[in-house]
């Protein structure tokens, strides 16, 4: 039973963490300009200090913990770092959201280090634009590091794709029919605004995912379905005859925020209950400022600083695809 309540009465159990801000890709709609200085390293939290915040979030009650990044395969350490999660007993699915790249080489590994399953993103099929959109990326490795995952049973498998007018709106047809085809959950995610490069006019580049199921719906039959995702913001659909589903994130046509059971701690070491909310826990600072190795007392600082986290998280966000420039923010050291 989580002791974790906020004000509004929900139940707070999912923890995602961002172990690093640095990425190997440098994706169009997440990464700052070129001029964006990344986190030093004494500022980054270490393993140590993430394992012993997520103790002690498991035993106020979470159950559910997603390691995400910059991306988080590219930051050294990462499968011993998994393992220490796996140790924990009350702490019952941990994921992960990769790009990809590593997953060829890490899957199993992640899978024997108790990693429960992995969210992929992929925002295109076509080699030429995938390497545009993330600036370098390679498809055919990302494909391959699908493939690892399928086999090492890190399951299941979500594909987080974000629509882009004008960019990949016209391949939405071409991950249904990768959905058809294999036993992946194929997530359209509404495009958020960060990411320097697609800043001016971003409401002509925002895409609502509902049009894209309504027009979809009319082409093909879908039905409703619960996948592992616990209260989760997707909702999934079987494509009648196909082996995966399609799901729909609507951050900001519909949002779902009286659901939200999250709260994240970004890779310096800040606890944040909304990704919108600039308002942030320096859980990092009240760690390193206590001089002890009392777990008594070390325990009492880093769960107050939890609900005082969860005690400032807002009712909701107010945003929509009429973002200004002003508020694009910056996805990679937050973590997504
Ligand atoms: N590097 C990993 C990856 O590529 O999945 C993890 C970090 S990335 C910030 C996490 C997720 O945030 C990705 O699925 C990405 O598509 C999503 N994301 C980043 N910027 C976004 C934006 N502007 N709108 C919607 N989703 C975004």
């Amino acid at each position: 039973m989580s002791q974790l309540v906020d004000s509004f009465g929900r139940k707070i159990t999912y923890l995602r963490v961002s172990i690093t801000d640095r990425c190997n890709y440098r994706c169009i709609y997440c990464q700052p300009d070129e001029q964006f200085k990344f986190i030093s390293h004494e500022e980054i939290l270490r393993y140590e200090e993430i394992v012993e915040i997520i103790e002690e979030a498991v035993n106020l009650g979470v159950t559910k913990v997603r390691i995400t990044g910059g991306e988080p395969l590219a930051r050294k350490g990462v499968i011993d770092f998994i393992k220490k999660l796996g140790e924990i007993k009350k702490l019952e699915d941990i994921s992960l959201t990769t790009n990809g790249f590593f997953l060829s080489e890490y899957a199993e590994k992640l899978k024997d280090a108790g990693l429960n399953r992995v969210n992929i993103s992929l925002d295109s099929l076509q080699e030429e634009k995938y390497k545009k959109i993330t600036r370098g990326g390679s498809l055919e490795k990302v494909l391959k590091g699908i493939d690892s995952a399928l086999k090492a049973g890190l399951l299941p498998i979500k594909i987080n794709t974000v629509l882009i007018r004008g960019i990949n709106d016209d391949e939405v047809e071409d991950f249904v029919r990768l959905a058809l085809k294999s036993p992946l959950n194929i997530r359209f995610i509404e495009f958020m605004p960060s990411g320097e490069e697609l800043k001016d006019n971003y409401s002509d580049k925002f895409i609502s995912v509902l049009e894209i199921k309504e027009s979809l719906a009319e082409k093909y039959s879908f039905g409703p379905i619960a996948i592992n995702s616990g209260n989760g913001p997707a909702k999934y659909y079987q494509i009648k005859g196909g082996q995966g589903t399609v799901g729909f994130i609507t951050a900001l046509s519909q949002h779902f925020c009286e659901t939200c059971n999250r709260i994240r701690l970004t890779s310096e070491g800040k606890l944040r209950s909304c990704l919108f909310s600039n308002k942030e826990v320096d859980i990092k600072q009240a760690i390193r400022n206590t001089k002890t190795d009392d777990k008594i007392i070390r325990s009492k600082i880093i769960r107050d600083n939890i609900r005082e986290a969860i005690n400032i998280k807002p009712e909701g966000h107010k945003l929509n695809k009429k973002f200004s420039n002003r508020d694009f923010f910056k996805m990679s050291k937050i973590g997504g």
